[in-house]
């Protein structure tokens, strides 16, 4: 190994930074990190996967491959994570060799939900009221207060996945059943009025940023739509966000880029939903509407560089590109021929930002790509997503 564990000296352009995750997150996080003058190294087993295909390295193994942790290690300067779910214990053993930002500790909490809902409420801050069921004793305890309410698997959940909406006992039994008894937390479905997310980035000197909030709509569970400014939300809702999310990264001795899910609800109230330690999908427009994008602030804070206050330069609206638009609507029903949407209609109104993920199989629900649209106002901008929705067969919103 070339250099040693000292996480006080800056790593300058020119070195590698290590990523543990092949996906889209780290495929944009290689495109900042490569911009910057850096080299760098991707550990995902997958030989096709988003960041593999072009990182100056690509290690082909599991997470927890010993051998592939090490070469990884021997070749970066820095790691970080672009997968929520990668093994804490994968992080902690390259961080006996190489500094890593996020730790696996602060991982660990956000795989989570019960940990990370107990870390809002250490820090003050509201999350929606919940249980935890690990045994039959638990779920036989659950008070009606919580009900309707949606069942969610502790671990492994991303996309809506491992989650049942419930409106009975009976129905949360069942739907406990349904997710093979692992633990779960029950929560207390909330009246929402809309939803938001901060994402922060924290250096290795305590210092914390945070990108201006986003409002996100979200449909079967998965992220469709980001519009920044947040059409809907007043100021006291955003500076409470702002200071939950400063709140949350600090008392997790955070380094990295982290996203903090909000609910507003329908009484104005605000409570934490979820965290991500990594950037988030609801920061993807960050690359062309702001003057520093998420993924260049987790270059700079796992390299020391210093940290700056983004700033917003247009207003902009993301839509997600799912597997769906790949199969366009026939009479109600998906079409069984895969097309490729209209990119060339698109890419006609001003102001559209075309990513594509480099995935060659759309699938129904699976995360192509993202539209961003930029305009000179908020109202533009979305005049323009508008339109560019009605071409891809996105509902318009
Ligand atoms: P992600 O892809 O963001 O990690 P996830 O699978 O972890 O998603 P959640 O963020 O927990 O899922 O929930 C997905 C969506 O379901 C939320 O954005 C929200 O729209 C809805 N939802 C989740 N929990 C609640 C709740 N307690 N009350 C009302 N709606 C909820
Ligand atoms: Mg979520």
């Amino acid at each position: 190994m070339s250099q040693p564990n000292d996480s006080s000296h800056v790593i300058l352009p020119g070195a590698t930074l290590g990523v543990m995750g092949g996906g889209q997150l780290g495929r944009m996080f290689v495109h900042a990190a490569q911009s910057m003058g850096y080299r760098t190294a991707v550990l995902d087993a997958d030989a096709a996967s988003p960041a593999g295909l072009v990182s100056h390295e690509h290690i082909r193994t599991s997470y927890l491959d010993e051998a592939g942790l090490t070469d990884l290690a021997c070749v970066s300067a820095a790691i970080t994570t672009e997968f929520e779910n990668v093994p804490a214990a994968a992080l902690d053993k390259l961080a006996e060799a190489r500094p890593v930002a996020p730790a696996g500790s602060a991982v660990a909490v956000c795989q989570d939900r019960a940990r990370e809902k107990a870390h809002f409420v250490g820090c003050g801050v509201a999350c929606a009221p919940h249980a935890l069921i690990e045994t039959p004793a638990q779920l036989a305890a659950v008070t009606d207060e919580l009900l309707p309410g949606i069942l969610k698997t502790a671990r492994m959940g991303y996309d809506g996945k491992g989650q049942v909406r419930v409106k009975t006992r009976e129905e949360l039994a069942a739907a406990w059943g349904q997710l093979q008894q692992v633990p779960c937390v029950l929560e207390k479905m909330l009246p929402l009025a809309y939803e938001v997310s901060v994402i922060v980035a924290r250096g290795r000197d305590g210092q914390v940023v945070h990108f201006p909030l986003q409002q996100n709509l979200h449909r079967d569970g998965i992220l469709a739509v980001t519009q920044v400014p947040a059409p809907n939300v007043t100021e006291a809702v955003s500076q409470q966000a702002y200071e939950s999310a400063h709140q949350i990264a600090t008392s997790l001795d955070y380094v990295g880029v982290l996203c903090v899910e909000f609910f507003v609800l329908q009484d104005g109230r605000i409570v934490a939903n979820e965290m991500a330690p990594r950037p988030h999908n609801s920061g993807h427009h960050t690359i062309d509407a702001c003057d520093v994008s998420q993924f260049e602030l987790q270059v700079r804070a796992m390299t020391g560089l210093p940290l700056v206050e983004p700033v917003l330069h247009s207003p902009c609206v993301m839509l997600n590109l799912l597997g769906d638009l790949w199969f366009p609507l026939v009479a109600g029903e998906p079409s069984l021929v895969q097309r490729e949407p209209d990119w060339a209609a698109v890419l006609a109104l001003s102001g559209t930002h075309l990513h594509l993920y480099g995935k060659t199989e759309a699938r129904v629900g699976r995360k192509m790509g993202h539209l961003t649209v930029t305009g000179a106002t908020a109202d533009a901008a979305h005049a323009t997503a508008i339109k560019a929705a009605a071409i891809l067969g996105i509902e318009a919103f």
